[in-house]
Parts: C-alpha cells; sequence; structure tokens
C-alpha cells in the first residue's frame, strides 16, 4: 500500500483507492458476526462509502474532550452533540460516531464508538464547509438521535483504541502520498533548473538551487526508509504509533518545503494556476492540520522520549 500512495501522491486527480482503508482497520477491530456481514463486507468490496466523526467545535487536536454524549434508554443508545470538520459525510452510506458513554472516565474506558447509518432521524448534516485543496468538510448535528443496542462498534467504553489504530494507517498513508507529491515536485524542479537560463547560467548551476535539490533528495530518501520501515512493522503486527507520528510529521513539512522550492524555482510560472504545484501546496498545507496538526505529533513524540528518559 506504500507503493499504491505514493502512485496517488503523485496525481492531482482526486480519487479514493476502494475501500478508504482507515475505516477498514477500525471495522476489523471492533465489529460483531452482524456488523460484519452489515456494514465490513460490502464496505471491503467497496461497494459502500463510510466517515468518521469524532472532531468537535470544542475538541479536535484533542479528542478525548469530547462533549457529544451517548446515553443508555432501554435497549437503545441515544445521541446529542455537533460534529465538525466530517469528510465525505454528505456521500457516506455510514458514519462511526465517536461519543462519551462515561464522562469520569472519558479517553480511559469512556469513549465509545457507534455506527450511524445515512438517513437515521436525529443525524443531520447541517451544513458543507469548503477547505483549501479542494476538500469540503461538514458540520453535523446529532439532535436525540436513537440507536439500537447493535450499532455500537466495539465494546463500551472502548472505542478510542480503534479509533487510534485508524489514524495509524491513515497517517502511513499520508506520508506515502507526501513522498509521491515531494518527489514529483523534485522532479519538476529538476527539469526546469536544467532548462532554464538566467543572468547567463542554467539555474542548476546555482548553489541555491542545488542545495534545494540536495536536501529534497536525500529527505525523500528519508521518508522512503520510514515508510518501509513502519510498513514492514505494521505488517508484522507491531505498536507503530511512534513511527506513524513520525512520518506524518516529517512527510508533510518534507512535502511542504519542497512544493515550494519548485514553486520557487519556477519564478512566475511558479504561481500560475497553469501547474499542478499550486494544488498540491494547498493539499498538504490541509494535512498538516488533518490526523494531527504537527504541533501536537512534536509535543507527544517529545513527551514519551523525555518519560522514557526519567
Ligand atoms: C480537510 C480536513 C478533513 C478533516 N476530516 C475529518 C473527519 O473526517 N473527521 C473528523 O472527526 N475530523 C476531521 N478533521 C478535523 C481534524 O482532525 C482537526 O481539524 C484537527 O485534529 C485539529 O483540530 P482543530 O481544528 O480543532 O484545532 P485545535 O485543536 O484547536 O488546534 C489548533 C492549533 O493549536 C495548536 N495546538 C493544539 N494542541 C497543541 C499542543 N498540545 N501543543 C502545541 N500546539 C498545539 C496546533 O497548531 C493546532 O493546529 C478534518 C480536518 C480537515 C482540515
Amino acid at each position: 500500500m506504500v507503493g499504491v500512495n505514493e502512485a496517488l501522491g503523485r496525481t492531482v486527480t482526486p480519487f479514493t483507492f476502494p475501500p478508504d482503508s482507515p475505516n477498514l482497520h477500525m471495522l476489523q477491530a471492533t465489529v460483531n458476526d452482524a456488523q460484519r456481514v452489515k456494514y465490513l463486507e460490502p464496505y471491503a468490496r467497496g461497494e459502500t462509502i463510510s466517515a468518521i466523526a469524532i472532531s468537535e467545535p470544542g475538541a479536535g487536536a484533542d479528542p478525548a474532550a469530547m462533549i457529544t454524549r451517548a446515553r443508555r434508554d432501554g435497549d437503545d443508545w441515544v445521541l446529542d452533540g455537533r460534529k465538525i470538520w466530517v469528510s465525505k459525510v454528505d456521500e457516506a452510506d455510514f458514519t462511526v460516531v465517536m461519543a462519551v458513554t462515561d464522562p469520569a472516565r472519558g479517553a480511559r474506558g469512556g469513549i465509545s464508538a457507534f455506527v450511524v447509518d445515512r438517513g437515521t432521524p436525529g443525524f443531520e448534516v447541517a451544513r458543507a464547509i469548503p477547505i483549501i485543496g479542494g476538500h469540503t468538510t461538514y458540520e453535523v448535528v446529532l439532535d436525540n438521535c436513537r440507536l439500537p443496542a447493535g450499532q455500537l462498534l466495539g465494546a463500551e467504553g472502548q472505542g478510542f483504541a480503534p479509533m487510534q489504530l485508524r489514524l495509524i494507517v491513515r497517517r502511513l498513508q499520508m506520508g506515502a502520498w507526501c513522498l509521491g507529491m515531494a518527489r514529483r515536485a523534485l522532479t519538476m524542479l529538476c527539469q526546469h533548473a536544467n532548462e532554464r537560463t538566467t543572468f547567463g547560467a542554467l539555474l542548476a548551476d546555482r548553489q541555491a538551487i542545488q542545495w534545494w535539490v540536495a536536501d529534497a533528495e536525500t529527505r525523500i530518501h528519508c521518508l522512503q526508509l520510514m515508510l518501509w520501515h513502519a510498513a514492514c512493522r505494521q505488517d508484522a503486527g507491531a505498536d507503530v504509533r511512534t513511527e506513524a507520528s513520525m512520518i506524518k510529521l516529517y512527510g508533510t513539512e518534507l512535502a511542504t518545503d519542497v512544493i515550494d522550492w519548485a514553486m520557487q524555482a519556477h519564478g512566475a510560472m511558479g504561481m500560475t494556476k497553469e501547474l499542478p504545484l499550486q494544488l498540491m501546496a494547498q493539499r498538504v498545507r490541509v494535512m498538516r492540520i488533518y490526523e494531527g496538526p504537527s504541533e501536537v505529533h512534536r509535543w507527544v513524540l517529545a513527551r514519551n522520549r523525555l518519560r522514557e528518559a526519567k
């Protein structure tokens, strides 16, 4: 999948390789027999689309601060709250909604996952929010949204760990998208530098440009090795939370730099909408926010390392 996602990163044509695998991993880790047949199997065949609603107006980078509440009512669950920045929910056949089932426990045993079918009364897509880079996200209102007991995904209160699993897979994918984007931007930079003459010399002969090429090449090589290493460990069943954080952080910042250098080397042409670079720049800019902002990944990586050193 690293190779597939690298190829997807090279193109600016929006394409999702079905099924959208992060939710696939979360479902695989949580479904019961009935949910396997109803949700996972058609989804794995690429017949359905899904979304995930974690973020709230008051809880984004810190999902443990969510307040959307799920209360038991007889055999049912009743969900109330507000979710925001939810991708694909307008077209999704079902949405995995994260909600608090035990406020006292929070992320340690008090957050559960629910599957909400499209059209469920009380589950309303309130508005579309256009985002740079061609994305659209949505705000969702849950108002007295009643779900039968069978819509609980996994064990009550244990929704946080499979949600993290989903985020890990997405972060590895994002690293591979960044690899594809950075490689394409570097190729464009090199081609242009070998063709464009200013002040009697090729851009390729200027040290300022050469250092961009050297740094891009070196960092791209690092990202490639980081991805292969993490993917192998993930396949072997290892915990790659730390590697996934590093890859997401390193990959998005690398692609940001290389795309920007390529735009700069192209001069005015780099500012046009005739080249794909501006679309790639917008796309990677957004990627530094979703699946955890860079600052949060740095914070978590440093916190874990400092704890280890104590
Ligand atoms: C295109 C797109 C698609 C998305 N899709 C989905 C989706 O499908 N489902 C879903 O649930 N969510 C989705 N999101 C939401 C996304 O996960 C959140 O936007 C993200 O987690 C950040 O939350 P926030 O916007 O509330 O920022 P905040 O939590 O308010 O953080 C704002 C900024 O504060 C800084 N910051 C925060 N915490 C720290 C810290 N500990 N240390 C240092 N600095 C810090 C960072 O710079 C951060 O960018 C999407 C977002 C985007 C942009």
